[in-house]
């Protein structure tokens, strides 16, 4: 943890060297047509910084989940395409997930990927948190820095968990309960409260005893949600959960709901009055942390507790930090993604990073020969 993690200047002159830079070009495509250009935008800064020093820039990156073997429908074609456009005489290798190696960190894989390289740059927070081949496997033997994109989200993040500014309030929603449960508690040891909104809320609801009808929970955590709601009490914590709920009643209307709901009626968004509490609480914090939308925003219904979360990000004054491909979505859909200080490339990585202070990507360019 206190070893320094290499940065740019620390690959000495590249002027003449080949440069392997580790992106995150794993964009959203539709019909083989990227739909968001947002992560080849954000590695320009590090590909500039190398071509202006003279290097030869060789990209490379995954791109959905090919499972370890060709496949048209993830070529790089597409991505290669736009990144001519922006940053002309940049090469960029085929998907990295179309051989086998790079997820099972095959050290013949990685010989193949630095074969006539001559320094590495991992730009790919978004698969920091992975131990696959070309993120930890080219720093055990090539100079290696973390790129600007890497290293913004590192200082934000890490600022983040190790000196916020309070009151710290982070707001937690969306879909993946159990894979986010894990930093709830690590948060506890940071934040001044946490606001629980989305499909979580149900199980803390149910975990306080409450009916929620047919909405989306995972019963196997109704245990572990117990015992953060206690914990957070015994530390003088708050965990704000929904007062009211919108969603669908059993025969499938709208309808709007206290935190008891009847049976086969479906929670699908945070009520106006949570809404407004939530929106409060974020403009009274001082630093706020944002993964997982309040609803299913993607259905115009149950959009207005997340847009009223993310207007609130929007206008507070406090230091804002989004993270999560869904809720950066949300933010990017009302046009308030420029209105927030960071937002996280990285979804699984930025909550593995507050959680644990530490990604597998990140300890292999502490351990570069040049570190
Ligand atoms: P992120 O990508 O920001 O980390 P998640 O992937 O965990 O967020 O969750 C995003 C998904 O959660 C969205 O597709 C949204 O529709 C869904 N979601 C949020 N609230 C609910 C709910 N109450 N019921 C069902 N789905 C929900
Ligand atoms: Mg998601």
């Amino acid at each position: 943890m206190a070893d320094r993690i290499p940065t740019l200047d620390d690959l000495g002159d590249v002027a003449g060297k080949r440069v392997l830079v580790r992106t995150d070009f794993n964009v959203p495509m539709e019909n083989g047509v990227i739909t968001d250009d947002f992560r080849i935008r954000s590695a320009l800064p590090t590909i500039n910084w190398l071509t202006e020093r003279g290097a030869t820039v060789v990209t490379a990156s995954h791109l959905g989940r090919p499972k370890g073997q060709p496949n048209p429908k993830y070529s790089m074609d597409p991505v290669r395409a736009r990144l001519a456009e922006l940053a002309p005489g940049v090469e960029l290798l085929e998907n990295l997930r179309f051989d086998a190696g790079e997820e099972g960190n095959d050290p013949s894989f990685v010989a193949q990927l630095i074969d006539g390289i001559d320094a590495y740059v991992d730009d790919a927070f978004g698969a920091c948190h992975r131990a696959h081949a070309s993120i930890v496997g080219p720093p055990q033997t090539l100079p290696s820095a973390m790129g600007l994109l890497l290293q913004k989200e590192v200082e934000v993040l890490l600022g983040l968990r190790n000196d916020p500014k309070h009151p710290f309030v982070a707001v937690l929603g969306g879909s993946k309960i159990s894979d986010k449960l894990g930093v709830v508690e690590a948060l506890l040891n940071t934040v001044d409260s946490l606001v629980i909104g989305g499909a979580m809320c149900f199980t803390f609801l149910a975990a306080q005893g409450n009916p929620i009808g047919a909405s989306l929970w995972e019963p196997d955590q109704v245990d572990t949600c117990k015992r953060l709601l206690d914990t957070a009490g015994e530390r003088g914590k708050t965990i704000h959960l929904p007062e009211d709920i919108v969603g669908l009643d059993a025969d499938g209307n709208f309808a709007t709901y206290g935190v008891r709901l009847p049976d086969g009626a479906k929670g699908f968004d945070i009520g106006p009055g949570s809404a407004a509490a939530f929106s409060d609480i974020i403009m009274d914090a001082r630093t706020v942390f944002w993964n997982g939308p309040m609803g299913m925003f993607e259905d115009d219904r149950f959009a207005a507790g997340t847009r009223t979360v993310a207007q609130a990000m929007a206008d507070t004054k406090a230091f804002t930090v989004v993270g999560g491909g869904d809720s950066a979505a949300a933010l990017a859909q009302f046009r308030l993604d420029d209105e927030v200080d960071h937002v996280s490339t990285g979804g699984g990585a930025s909550l593995e990073l507050l959680e644990l202070g530490d990604l597998p990507g990140l300890d292999a360019l502490r351990k570069a020969p040049n570190a």
